[in-house]
């Protein structure tokens, strides 16, 4: 079962090293949209999913993902399933 993220400031340090060079991130510049990044904890993007340009998804090298036993990735688009 994956596990609750925190969102607090450890997290959102990892974070940046990977949804930073993420290729959907900056290009779709999520980071001056609201909640900006740390998606696993802060649920999707408010970017319509369908103004962003899927790019890849670079959480699966995260150690946020590992460590709460995540799947599926593409947090900002989708979100956290069963949680807001
Ligand atoms: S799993 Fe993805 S959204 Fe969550 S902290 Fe890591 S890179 Fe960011
Ligand atoms: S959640 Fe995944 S797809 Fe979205 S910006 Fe972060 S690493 Fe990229």
């Amino acid at each position: 079962m994956p596990k609750i993220v925190e969102d607090n400031e450890e997290n959102m340090n990892t974070c940046k090293r990977f949804c930073g060079p993420c290729p959907s991130f900056k290009p779709n510049e999520l980071q001056t949209v609201k909640p900006h990044a740390l998606f696993c904890a802060r649920g999707a993007s408010e970017k319509p999913i369908g103004e962003i340009e899927d790019k890849g998804c670079s959480c699966f090298g995260c150690p946020v993902f590992t460590e709460h036993q995540l799947a599926g990735g593409w947090f900002c688009m989708h979100g956290i399933e069963g949680r807001k």
